[in-house]
């Protein structure tokens, strides 16, 4: 696969000048150009090509290889045959760019995985929400004070001044450098994760040989090719929302009129319920790319848009290819989501259904945190799955805002977070998550309903 490429300093908006492929260039022009919701204004929009020029060059996050490898695995899962996993912060900050905090959220990943796996009897799928989850869409541009918002660390600073607050397209390089770090971490840990569970056999290897007998060799138990991921198998995925960063680092893949652009920014990129407007930028993009996408589905969405989607990002027909992320909350689920995907299940694609029961749910507490319930949480999954066994279809998968950190940012759970204890450890930059011991309690949860 060759990289699209551009010279540094190249101006926002231009055509690359080493494009491998001239159609494909062509069509990444036009997606482009089309109108693209909840982008960052950058007051210098020459300093901003500038960096948009450097990124261009930036080092891949991601390879080709390992995300075609999640391809193939999410074509288990929408065939029935895999659970998919999806979690992390709701937004990765560079300050919390750190050791413990990325492990703390991959081993809370793995506890809520091996939990499902057992009761589900299939294998999981875990994709983190981690290195480059830094862009936030927001229902307003100004805050209460009047301030530009706070739209994630890749493009302006939460702190309430209009200096921290003014869009500053440096961060994108930031992003990257801090991306890059957390993809080595995320690779440290699986490969940690690896060596663990063969370190058993490997010690009876090293005794075995010093006396006279041999033992054989080793095999990993984990054999490749099973659909889920084995223990020392993360992808990592982001919202695809600022444009001028997720056009950076582009592999050409394959030919002709099939040729489509490989992400090497994150494996799995979905697009967000504020920015899948049909004829906008966001779609069109996602259109060209090879990897993976996911798309959030509020109450709004109608059947006949949802095929539309589906037909638009599914255009091969590939099993996996396309989730759809229903965020419907837990009063509406059972009531919107079943045209939907009786309508999307008569098309024939083979998409992945799967629940995102956080951002449905989302309220402020009368001490003024946004905040969402543990109950509510697991009774809009609770209806997900009633809605899918009651038409036969696979409830693919969950997409949750998670932490490993003892965070009291949602209600509820064994502990009993109250609305009075929300002020003691609400650490979140954005949307609020569920720490450690809840995160664990809600895998439980579904594996009950994954036992029926
Ligand atoms: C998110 O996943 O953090 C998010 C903003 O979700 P949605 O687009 O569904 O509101
Ligand atoms: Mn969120």
């Amino acid at each position: 696969m060759k990289r699209l490429g551009s010279q540094c300093g190249e101006p926002a908006g231009a055509l690359h000048s080493r494009v491998v492929d001239r159609t494909l260039a062509g069509r990444l022009s036009a997606a482009l150009a089309r109108p693209a919701a909840q982008q960052p204004d950058w007051p210098d929009p020459e300093r901003a090509g500038a960096v948009i020029g450097l990124l261009h060059d930036a080092e891949p996050i991601v390879t080709p290889d390992e995300t075609a490898r999640l391809s193939g695995r999410l074509a288990s899962v929408a065939r029935g045959e895999a659970f998919l996993l999806q979690g992390g912060d709701c937004a990765e900050t560079f300050e919390g760019n750190t050791e413990p905090h990325l492990r703390g959220n991959l081993g809370v990943l793995l506890e809520m995985a091996g939990v499902l796996a057992d009761a589900a009897g299939l294998p999981v799928v875990k994709i983190a929400r981690m290195a480059g989850q830094y862009a936030k869409p927001r229902s307003s541009p100004v805050d209460a004070l009047g301030l530009p918002v706070y739209r994630g660390d890749i493009v302006n600073s939460p702190e309430p001044t209009a200096a921290a607050r003014t869009p500053d397209p440096q961060r994108m390089l930031m992003a990257h450098a801090n991306a890059a770090e957390a993809m080595n971490l995320v690779r440290r840990f699986c490969a940690g994760r690896m060596a663990e569970a063969v370190l058993p056999q490997r010690d009876l290897v090293r005794v075995a040989q010093s006396g006279a007998d041999r033992a054989a060799p080793v095999e990993p138990r984990f054999a490749d090719g099973d659909g889920g991921s084995p223990p020392d198998e993360f992808h990592v995925s982001h919202e695809m929302l600022l444009l001028d960063y997720e056009r950076a680092v582009l592999w050409a893949d394959g030919r002709g009129p099939r040729a489509r652009l490989s992400s090497g920014l994150a494996h799995f990129l979905w697009i967000g319920e504020r920015t899948r407007q049909l004829d906008g930028a966001h779609i069109a993009f996602a259109e060209l790319l090879s990897n993976p996408i996911g798309l959030k589905l509020g109450p709004s969405v109608t059947p006949e848009q949802a095929v539309e989607y589906v037909r638009r990002l599914d255009p091969h027909r590939t099993p996996g290819r396309l989730t759809l992320v229903s965020r419907m909350g837990h009063r509406r689920v059972r009531e919107v989501l079943p045209p939907i995907v009786e309508k999307v299940a008569a098309s024939g694609h083979e998409v992945i259904w799967q629940c995102d029961p956080m951002h449905g749910n989302t309220r402020t507490s009368r001490n003024g945190y946004k905040t969402r319930h543990f109950d509510q949480v697991a009774d809009e999954i609770a209806g997900f799955f009633e809605v899918h066994r009651r038409l036969g279809t696979h409830p693919g998968g969950l997409h949750v805002e998670v932490t490993g950190e003892d965070v009291t940012e949602c209600l509820g759970g064994s502990s009993e977070i109250s609305e009075a204890d929300l002020p003691a450890r609400y650490r979140t930059a954005c949307d609020p998550r569920l720490n450690a011991e809840q995160s664990v309690e809600l895998a439980f949860s579904v594996a009950k309903m994954l036992r029926g």
